[in-house]
């Protein structure tokens, strides 16, 4: 027997490594005229390194002893920056005690008591009323050479900068490239990272229509903003900071989570393999669907 359209496209969804759970969303996804993208992790490979060290000139501190406080807080943390920060000290063979009273903020950073000093590391969004002239000067160094800048501060005082770099995914300019000129697809970049690492890398893949500084509640925001204007967004992001406004989106693609559990829950997520090229594919093979349908 054959299959209806929208379930053979279901299936052949399915086929691409894309799990589809409902005809709905096969629709929403036929009928998208956004697609809106995270960045760490979704444009970009997700696995950061650390590139600089800046100190601040009155800190009394060495390099090796901030990027020693800076892991050990972030020992706890699975965001990638995290991961990134850790590993320059394992590589560096500092010796990381175990962090108390550990605390993340999605989009913000973490707080963890280390060898009895309050540290934090983060985005530097909460300085950039420019109060402290020397902390604004490394920051802006290191973004203008389009590296996310994190804020160390031990006891409340800022120490010191860390840069990270991380790299496009290879096939992101292909990909937004084909959503633009054959699927007819406007994206957009949504991140909480610093408007000129963003604007850079947009550049990069070919995005006009960038917002950054983003909390994970104002990617909510930037989506229903869009809906309300008419759009229909599809959402690409990495499914553990960005699970709000994966919900929000009208499809919310969870990239690299196929055969986890964790964005199932929500109906109108889709789970993929880890690369983007599969997008176009699907939303084309979901227009097709449709026109067999109608
Ligand atoms: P994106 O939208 O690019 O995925 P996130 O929302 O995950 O970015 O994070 C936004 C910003 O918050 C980062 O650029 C960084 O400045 C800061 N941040 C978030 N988590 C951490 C962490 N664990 N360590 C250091 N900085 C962090
Ligand atoms: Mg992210």
């Amino acid at each position: 027997a054959t299959m209806p359209p929208l379930l053979s496209a279901i299936a052949n969804a399915g086929r691409h490594g894309v799990l589809v759970k409902s005809a709905v969303v096969m629709e929403h996804l036929a009928t998208a005229t956004r697609v809106a993208f995270d960045k760490t992790g979704t444009l970009t490979e997700g696995a950061p390194h650390l590139t600089d060290i800046r100190l601040l000139p009155r800190a009394s501190l060495s390099e090796r002893q901030l990027l020693t406080l800076a892991a050990a807080a972030e020992r706890s943390s699975e965001h990638p920056l995290a991961r990134a920060v850790v590993t320059a000290a394992r590589e560096a063979q500092l010796p990381l005690s175990a962090p108390d009273a550990f605390t993340s903020t999605p989009g913000r950073g973490v707080t963890a008591q280390v060898e009895g000093h309050r540290v934090d590391v983060g985005s530097p969004a909460g300085w950039e009323t420019g109060h402290d002239r020397a902390l604004c000067a490394l920051v802006d160094e290191l973004e203008q050479t389009g590296r996310t800048a994190v804020v160390v501060q031990v006891d409340g005082e800022p120490v010191g900068v860390l840069g990270l770099a991380d790299k496009l995914r290879p096939d992101a300019a292909a990909t937004v490239a084909h959503l633009t000129a054959v699927t007819g697809v406007r994206p957009v970049l949504l991140t909480g990272d610093n408007e000129r690492a963003a604007r850079r890398l947009a550049g990069e893949v070919g995005i006009a229509d960038v917002r950054a500084g983003l909390l994970p509640q104002d990617k909510v925001a930037a989506v229903r903003e869009m809906e309300s204007r008419g759009d229909r967004v599809v959402l690409v992001g990495d499914g553990v900071n960005d699970a709000p406004a994966l919900a929000a989106a009208h499809v919310g693609i969870a990239m690299g989570r196929a055969g986890s559990d964790l964005a199932l829950d929500t109906a109108d997520t889709v789970v993929t393999r880890d690369e983007l090229a599969t997008l176009p594919a699907v939303i084309e093979l979901a227009r097709r669907a449709r026109r067999l349908v109608i």
